[in-house]
């Protein structure tokens, strides 16, 4: 038997390791099943070149777990190690500045293992003693390597006779809950999931036809219970497989199994494969949102890979925020997981990796778009809001987007922008010679307004997401010529102003009248009267409300736009028609009493069609027309 030091400049690196890394324990299992992946695939390597000329019989990884005992053993059939590489490997931690660095990074597991490759001896996070029995697929004897957490360790010779390594972590009493079953399951779950090697952790009974093919009462065969290995991963997933090998129910298989818990189905994946000037490979799903009021839950649920080895499920720093909406894998090993977040971020290969993730998305619309149209447009209303969150948010998105942005008119017809200016430019090109596009954002709400514009041979869009508002701003600037209004803007005859209106006929005494006494039965400070001059047949007031103040308002509710004016009272206008009988009335009724009752009618109308009027206003509104009718 030999013993030594472990070469490490700090001695009390165990002590350092385990108080650190202390938040992410359960990584030891990622780290030494990760390992023993490496050792497997090394000697499949080997053996292909011909290296190895022995058989490559079973490469099932074991894991198991031993209450009794306290141990958990990770057992390969890979190349294994000789004394002097577990000497090389194991023992010479070689590093310099050790608890400077490790002190710089306190509490940031990943950075600390990453930076010095402490993989194995993550180990100690949770053992009080660890035991590595291995024999190298060359001809060497087996040798047992032996330490208890500090940098003393003892080397012995043991009888093992197959190539591979025995793992052997004896729990310490403070990490006792890693012997429970379910523990080590949902850790083998959510980082061995995809691992490339069949990884085995205890066994599970299933119900199988009888071999010996006896019959049951009913003459069918008999079922029986029958024990398989419990193999936790699946060592080829989808993302590694090539696109032309895959139908649309392997891609929605994988979804599920991705996502167990998720009984939608996705609209469409992109399958992603570079391998130049990184290496990514992924596949990434759109899920429905039509639905999804809340864009939080959606986030975050792609998960990142690094060669089949789960790393972590928060990607906002390598992919674009919009891009999160999205579900699915990537599998780097180009992008540094083992630093800081900010660094990350300024990372060349992750800002490529982002930009080149954009783009294939982009593409794959666009590519959608023409291959078919019409699958297109069924997909379109839970893909746009997908689309309109990317064209806000990143400029090269929306260049490339745009051309397969749809609108959709009232009638379900769908349009590009270009086919759209065409469509409308006749009749509703404004005096400015801009093309308005007239949308609604709810076609009950805003029914009345809808129809009359369609009355009018207008065209109205739907545009109903809580992003309209900063969308269409950012269309307006971003598009010639293009104006958008909200049907309920303004008066019809307003909405797509042709020319300048003409004033009413009214003098200004008239004017000055009637406005004093519409102001005294409304609240002053939320409708601002207006008098216009509309057609006789138009109703004698209404209340609109303009694209401004409500854009403002709308967009400072989703955020962004004029800050604080989500808490701004509503503004309204209330229009009087200066054409109207009724205002005329108004004018010529010498009762003063009278006067104030008929303008006032007249006003809680207009706000009834808006749903304004409410509460006791309503009951002393529905109290006044029983008068009025008397
Ligand atoms: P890393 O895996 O990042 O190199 P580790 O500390 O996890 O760092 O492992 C150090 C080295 O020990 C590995 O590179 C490998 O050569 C060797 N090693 C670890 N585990 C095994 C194993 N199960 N079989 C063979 N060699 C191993």
């Amino acid at each position: 038997m030999a013993t030594g030091k472990i070469n490490v400049q700090s001695e009390n690196i165990f002590p350092i390791i385990k108080k650190f890394l202390y938040s992410d324990h359960e990584i030891f299992l990622r780290e030494l099943v990760s390992n023993a992946v490496d050792a497997t695939q090394k000697l499949k390597t080997l053996s292909k070149i011909g290296e190895f000329k022995g058989e490559l019989e079973d490469t099932t990884i074991e894991v198991e777990v031993n209450k009794e005992d306290k141990t958990i053993k990770i057992i390969d059939k890979g190349i294994g190690m000789s004394e002097a590489e577990v000497k090389k490997y194991l023992n010479q931690v070689a590093f310099s500045g050790a608890e400077e660095f490790v002190k710089k990074h306190e509490g940031q597991a990943e950075q600390i293992i990453g930076h010095f490759g402490l993989g194995f001896y993550s180990a100690f996070m949770v053992s009080q003693h660890v035991t590595v029995e291995t024999k190298s697929y060359k001809d060497e004897p087996a040798v047992i390597w032996e330490c208890n957490g500090d940098p003393e360790f003892k080397i012995r010779k043991s009888k093992k006779e197959n190539h591979g390594s025995i793992i052997t972590l004896h729990i310490a009493d403070d990490s006792l809950e890693f012997l429970e079953d379910q523990r080590i399951s949902g850790i083998l779950d959510k980082y061995c999931k995809f691992l490339p090697v069949e990884i085995k952790f205890g066994t599970k009974t299933e119900m199988i036809d009888d071999p010996k093919g006896e019959k049951d009462d009913k003459g069918e065969v008999k079922k029986v219970e029958n024990t398989v290995d419990n193999i936790i991963n699946n060592p080829s997933p989808a993302w590694n497989k090539k696109p032309s090998d895959l139908k649309t129910e392997d891609y929605d298989g994988f979804y599920n199994e991705l996502y167990p818990m998720t009984f939608e189905k996705p609209l469409f994946n992109i399958h992603l494969n570079v391998d130049y000037p990184f290496n990514l490979t992924g596949i990434l799903y759109f899920p429905k949102l039509s639905n999804a009021h809340n864009l939080q839950l959606q986030k975050n649920k792609i998960q990142l890979y690094s060669n089949q080895v789960f790393i972590t499920d928060s990607v906002e720093e390598i992919v674009p925020e919009f891009l999160t909406l999205l579900h699915g894998v990537i599998d780097s090993p180009d992008i540094p997981l083992n630093v800081s977040r900010s660094y990350l971020q300024s990372d060349g290969n992750v800002k490529k990796i982002s930009s080149h993730i954009t783009k294939k998305v982009a593409d794959k619309l666009a590519s959608m778009f023409k291959k078919d149209r019409k699958d297109f447009e069924e997909k379109w209303d839970d893909i746009k809001i997908f689309m309109e969150y990317g064209m806000l948010t990143d400029e090269k998105f929306f260049d490339r987007a745009i051309k397969s942005f749809l609108l959709k008119d009232t009638e379900g017809n769908y349009y590009t922008f270009d086919e759209y200016k065409e469509k409308v430019k006749e009749g509703q090109t404004n005096k400015d010679d801009k093309i308005v596009v007239l949308y609604t954002s709810n076609l009950d709400e805003q029914h009345a307004y809808i129809d009359a514009a369609t009355n009018k041979g207008y065209n109205v869009v739907e545009m109903a997401s809580p992003l309209t508002a900063h969308l269409v701003q950012q269309l307006e600037s971003k598009l010639d010529n293009v104006t958008f209004t909200r049907v309920d803007a303004d008066t019809i005859d307003k909405l797509i102003l042709k020319e300048d209106v003409e004033k009413h006929n009214l003098t200004e005494d008239q004017e000055k009248e009637l406005k004093e006494i519409i102001e005294s039965v409304v609240e002053k400070e939320k409708y601002s009267v207006q008098l216009e001059n509309l057609s006789e047949n138009d109703s004698p007031m209404m209340i609109t409300q303009s694209e401004f103040m409500r854009r403002m308002k709308e967009q400072s509710a989703v955020g962004g736009g004029m800050m604080g004016m989500g808490n701004l009272p509503d503004m309204y206008n209330l229009v009087v028609n200066a054409n109207h009988p009724l205002t005329s009335k108004i004018l010529i009724e010498t009762d003063a009493e009278k006067k104030t009752k008929l303008a006032k009618q007249a006003a809680d109308l207009a706000k009834l069609s808006q749903g304004l009027l409410v509460g006791s206003e309503l009951t002393a509104f529905v109290k006044r027309s029983v008068e009025l009718i008397d």
